[in-house]
């Protein structure tokens, strides 16, 4: 498998680029956030726990998101790769998440960070609220909430995988394509 990890703070394009890149090349899609908003839809016991974390910008613990992950990858032994997206949130889940790839004799290959200025960021939230209904992105006390979580607790996932050397920094800005194709250039350098 070829297993990479989008990284990039709220409102980047994680959500455009791996829409995108699954077309392209096949990966399993694991984005906590829509996971968390699916169990949240289906009202279950999980989604009520984690609505209230949500609804005020903050993480989710690390327990409830790393069980959730762990089914996926479980249930999916046969696809070309797995694509993070959102995922892992804090340096506890990136350890928990190597943890878990490896009994499955899987690792990261790459993680792919997305660099957007913070104003962009809070544009795009804003304008992505209008047709989400994201209740998170719609308010400007969350969204800055959302971008300190990610300084404070977030970017350490950085720091962890690049004493690896896996991590490569994709300019955010421009269009979508030129995005997109600066990644593919990235995972076709690396998965040969
Ligand atoms: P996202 O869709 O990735 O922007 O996530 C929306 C919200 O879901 C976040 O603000 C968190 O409250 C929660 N969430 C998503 N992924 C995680 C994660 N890996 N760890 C903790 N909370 C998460």
């Amino acid at each position: 498998m070829f297993n990479i990890i989008l990284f990039g703070p709220p409102g980047s394009g994680k959500g455009t680029q791996s829409e995108k890149l699954i077309a392209q090349y096949g990966f399993k899609h694991i984005s906590t956030g829509d996971l968390l908003r699916s169990e949240i839809a289906g009202k279950t016991e999980l989604g009520l726990k984690a609505k209230s974390y949500m609804d005020q910008g903050q993480l989710v613990p690390d327990a409830v998101v790393i069980g959730m992950v762990d089914n996926v990858i479980a249930n999916n032994p046969d696809v070309y790769g797995f694509l993070f997206d959102g995922f892992p949130r804090t340096k506890a889940q990136a350890e928990a998440l190597d943890e878990l790839l490896l009994t499955h004799e899987e690792k990261i290959n790459l993680m792919l960070a997305l660099d957007v200025p913070e104003e962009e960021l809070i544009a795009r939230m804003m304008n992505r609220a209008k047709t989400s209904g994201r209740t998170d992105d719609a308010d400007p006390e969350i969204q800055k909430k959302r971008i300190n979580v990610y300084k404070n607790e977030t970017l350490a996932v950085a720091s962890y995988y690049n004493q690896f050397g896996k991590v490569t920094t994709i300019n955010g800005q421009g269009s979508i394509d030129e995005i997109f194709n600066a990644l593919r250039a990235e995972i076709d350098g690396h998965s040969g």
